[in-house]
């Protein structure tokens, strides 16, 4: 396995001076070097074959001790230097002080076909940002970030990716449900890839530390490499770089909405600079739509992070990060219409995603009132999402409307007549909305088809897949790799994917409630 190895992010900011593995505070530093801890039994049990190819790592040499030992922390590539980075953030609203890559040691660059990417484990072991915790994944959690991050990218979405899912070999405690109840869990290593892993985090701690040195060098250098046509540094080209992060971020959102993710922890140490969807903790996947959901327990009480805040919490987080850039800018306007922008685009691009989803491709005033009433609708009795979107593709005329969509409801039998009326007038109004569109019900269909997921990996069957895995058998990890390779195809002999969630999940640990214990 031979590697086109870069180094630019170590060789390109201040490293932190001390190299002892001890937990602190690190100043005037954008990361600190780290080695992974050696496991007593690494295992390798998934390897995306699509992101090792991204890599020029070929289907062999992942089968050898060499890819298992470097991906699992128990080797380190030759000529180099693995680090944790330096980051603070935003948590539940709070300024948290720093934070850091807790239990993600980053591995080496590699390039390759005009790429260069970022390769680190997640879950290899302690470092100066671990703080209080251990630096170790369980399997659970591994399982969930490894299948989603592949989901998310064959969804069209933009993500951090997976390239291996390991076992350690060494028990892991962990206390699910912080409610005293410790036990021992099998200990787990995901390798992820991303052209970048900085977060928003990593600018506001230089901010918050009134380093402004280094915080320009920072944004030098993921200009440089990420935003080069921005132009060279400068109080302008600092203005672009903030717009298309604004951008992106919203753009990442707006895709979120489109497929019903929650992301779950959406603090300003979990918002990528590029855009990317990153940290999958207490993520989930809308079953019943519903804006008022979160899959994490943690943040029950509130609901911060529930599905319809995501877009005013990815404007908020945008506040801090323009917050954290002010000192090299020193110019508000220039934020501020920013940030006013971000209002106004996700009005419309919101608008135009749900549109698509409706395949609604002329433009009609009438439209936002239409997917209003969609959505009071939605809310009336659990619908499930996916369902119901992908079911009304089939639509040809509003007398088979109810009946198209029975699938989605999860208590068909107990549907009020009342409710019954209020989607007959839906169907009606969205009947008539689509005699003004001038392409075939079958193209139409196509169209949304590739809109809306057939298959999303819902809470309830990556739990599925980590039960097995906890007793050894892998084969479901695969089945459900491969299903997600193509969320958007019909998969006719996977229709068993395509489900509400069972009742058996409904209150269950892992499916429904989730906590950031990982
Ligand atoms: P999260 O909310 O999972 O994104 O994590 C917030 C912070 O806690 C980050 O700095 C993580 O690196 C850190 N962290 C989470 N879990 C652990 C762990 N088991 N060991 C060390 N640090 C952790
Ligand atoms: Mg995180």
């Amino acid at each position: 396995m031979k590697l086109k190895i870069k180094e630019t992010f170590t060789s390109e900011n201040p490293a932190d001076s001390i190299l002892k593995n001890t937990r602190r505070q690190v100043t005037e530093a954008a990361y600190s070097f780290t080695i992974p801890k050696k496991t007593k039994d690494p295992k390798v049990i998934h390897v995306s074959q699509e992101m090792a190819s991204e890599l020029g790592i070929s289907e062999k040499e992942t089968t050898s001790d060499f890819f298992k030992n470097i991906f699992t922390g128990n080797k380190i590539y030759p000529n180099t230097r693995p680090y944790a980075m330096c980051y603070g953030g935003h948590q539940f609203g709070h300024w948290a002080g720093q934070l850091g890559d807790g239990r993600a040691i980053n591995l080496f660059e590699v390039a390759h076909q005009n790429k260069n990417w970022k390769v680190q484990l997640k879950g290899a072991g302690e470092t100066p940002y671990s703080r209080t915790a251990d630096g170790l994944a369980v399997l659970r959690s591994s399982v969930r970030e490894y299948l989603c991050s592949e989901a998310m990218f064959h969804l069209g979405v933009p993500t951090t990716r997976a390239l291996s899912l390991s076992l350690s070999g060494d028990p892991v405690l962990r206390d699910i449900l912080y409610n005293g109840n410790p036990a021992y869990e099998k200990g787990a290593i995901v390798s992820r890839v991303a052209p970048s892993f900085l977060r928003f985090g990593n600018y506001e701690i230089f901010a918050a530390r009134k380093d402004i040195k280094n915080l320009k060098t920072l944004v030098n250098y993921t200009i440089k490499h990420h935003f080069p046509h921005v132009g060279n540094p400068s109080k302008k080209s600092y203005v672009s770089f903030f717009k298309e992060v604004s951008e992106r971020t919203l753009e990442l959102i707006i895709h979120w909405q489109r497929v019903g993710f929650v992301h779950g922890v959406m603090n300003t140490d979990n918002m990528s600079i590029l855009g990317l969807t990153i940290d999958f903790g207490p993520y989930g996947w809308l079953e019943g739509f519903d804006h008022g959901w979160t899959p994490n327990t943690t943040d029950n009480q509130h609901k911060r992070y529930r599905y319809g805040n995501q877009p005013s919490i990815g404007l908020w987080n945008l506040y801090q990060l323009a917050n954290a850039l002010y000192p090299i800018i020193e110019d508000v306007a220039p934020l501020e219409n920013i940030l006013n922008q971000y209002k106004i685009d996700f009005e419309k691009q919101w608008l135009a995603m749900m549109q698509s989803k409706l395949g609604l491709f002329m433009s009609d005033d009438q439209d936002i009132e239409l997917i209003q009433n969609l959505e009071d609708n939605l809310h009336l009795v659990e619908t499930d999402m996916t369902i119901f979107f992908r079911k009304l593709s089939d639509f040809t005329n509003e007398k088979q409307g109810l009946q198209l969509i029975e699938k989605a409801f999860y208590t068909p039998s107990k549907i009020s007549s009342e409710v019954k009326n209020q989607w007959i007038l839906w169907f009606e109004k969205y009947s008539l909305r689509l005699h003004k569109e001038r392409i075939s019900s079958k193209d139409r269909k196509a169209k949304m088809d590739a809109k809306n997921p057939k298959y999303i990996l819902r809470n309830y069957m990556s739990q599925m897949a980590i039960e097995e895995a906890e007793k050894g058998d892998y084969s479901l990890i695969e089945e459900l790799y491969q299903l997600i390779k193509k969320p958007y195809d019909e998969q006719i002999d996977q229709e068993k994917w395509f489900v509400k969630r069972p009742e058996w999940a409904r209150n269950k640990v892992g499916c429904s409630m989730l906590s950031c214990s990982s």
